[in-house]
């Protein structure tokens, strides 16, 4: 007898793979395999780094999840790298062997590699990273007061607004804890402005909200070194700070298996042949979250963010599920999102946005409110559910 069942290849099990690897299971028979091809042994959820900074949240039982606890026993998670892909014939070389798959979802992320900034690994602290998040609470809870700088090592990288929270996270940490009157904040970014792909008014009332809080804002600031001896971060251009803490949003890359982000569709998250003119090619191939660059019509690319992975997640599923009936595959990615921004003293400010609009995203960001901090803190069910 003929086997039917198909092999659908998830590259990466962060929040995109996982999502997607869930969906498909919830969507088509035990006849098809779904394999997570995913490097670490363990999961991490991004947003939980800032209150693991803040101590509301631990150090790895909160933020980290083995992959050897996934809720379904009928994903299957094989636990390599990928080095190599050869799309057109569905075939993914891995440390462990070459693997063939009837689909292909690419959801490597966007890798971060804080040895880009020289200096940055020996003396600044990783926020973008849980251990380092866990490390920068210890010494918070050290400091009796200085300079603070947090800075932006390049762009894009993923969730923008995450310096900016962490700014306000980080004044009312210091106001409660006392050492806040001897505490000077600083936000060193490249950026012309906060979240530039929201436009200027989205700018101007983040920059607003991190001012407001006696916060100091540099923009158009690109990191060239640390010297850590004399305490010092040094700017291009060859302008200086010194400083007594430094938090560091490392510099991202694309995954080198996949060399650079990948043009992708922005509805149906097939591979672009050229982002121009929207044709898609590779069928049976898809690209999504922080491994997509996805053009908006102001000619700035989408966001890198957990939500948008997730909704991408959601789409592709839908029309795998779909072909393997043998029916038109119909679900679009809307290019729609909320964001939740915190903003210190349990709050946090919603934003919800249409990315896909014209001219530019339209974006509206609501005042912070304890419900906005709870909703954030929603993101947390995903270790619950995806793992026992
Ligand atoms: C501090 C912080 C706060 C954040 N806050 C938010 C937020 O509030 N809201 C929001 O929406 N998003 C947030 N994000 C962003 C969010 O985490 C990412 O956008 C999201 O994880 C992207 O999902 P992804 O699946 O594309 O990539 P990832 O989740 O990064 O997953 C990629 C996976 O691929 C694996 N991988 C990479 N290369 C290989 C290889 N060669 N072989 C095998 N496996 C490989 C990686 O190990 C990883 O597990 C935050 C991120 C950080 C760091």
């Amino acid at each position: 007898m003929m086997n039917s069942g198909k092999t659908i290849l998830v590259l990466g099990g962060g929040w995109g793979g996982l999502a997607v690897a869930y969906r498909l299971r919830g969507q088509i028979g035990p006849e098809h395999r779904v394999i997570v091809i995913e490097k670490n042994t363990k999961f991490s959820l991004g947003p939980v780094n800032l209150w693991v900074m803040t101590g509301d949240r631990k150090y790895p039982d909160d933020v980290e999840r083995p992959f050897s606890a996934l809720a379904r026993k009928d994903i299957e998670w094989l636990n390599a790298e990928v080095i190599s892909l050869d799309l057109e014939n569905k075939k993914v070389r891995t440390s462990t062997g070459t693997i063939n798959g009837d689909y292909i979802i690419i959801a490597l992320g966007s890798e971060s590699y804080p040895e880009g900034v020289p200096g940055f690994v020996e003396h600044a602290h990783n926020l973008f990273d849980a251990a380092g998040a866990a490390k920068l609470h210890n010494a918070l809870l050290q400091f009796a007061g200085g300079k603070i700088i947090i800075f932006v090592s390049n762009t894009p990288f993923r969730c923008p607004p995450a310096p900016y929270e962490a700014a306000l996270l980080l004044e009312s940490m210091m106001r409660k804890r006392g050492p806040g009157e001897k505490t000077e904040i600083h936000l060193y970014t490249p950026e012309s402005q906060p979240m530039p792909v929201a436009g200027p008014e989205i700018g101007a009332m983040l920059r607003q909200m991190v001012e407001s809080r006696g916060i100091k804002y540099h923009p158009n600031e690109k990191v060239a070194r640390i010297d850590g001896a004399s305490k010092k971060i040094v700017f291009e251009g060859d302008k200086e700070s010194n400083y007594d803490l430094l938090i560091g949003v490392p510099m991202h890359r694309a995954p080198r298996a996949i060399v650079d982000y990948i043009p992708t569709h922005p509805q149906n998250l097939r591979v672009l042949i050229d982002a121009e003119d929207l044709e898609t090619h590779l069928p049976g191939v898809f690209v999504i979250g922080d491994s997509a660059s996805i053009m908006l019509l102001n000619l700035k690319p989408l966001p890198k963010a957990g939500v948008f992975a997730e909704e991408q997640a959601a789409t592709v599923a839908s029309n795998i599920a779909s072909d393997i009936r043998g029916e038109e595959p119909r679900a679009v990615f809307d290019g729609k999102g909320v964001c939740y921004i915190e903003a210190g003293d349990g709050m946090a400010a919603e934003g919800s946005g249409d990315f896909y609009a014209y001219p530019g995203p339209r974006i509206s960001i609501n005042p912070p409110s304890v419900e906005g901090h709870k909703a954030k803190e929603e993101f947390e069910k995903l270790l619950k559910t995806w793992f026992v």
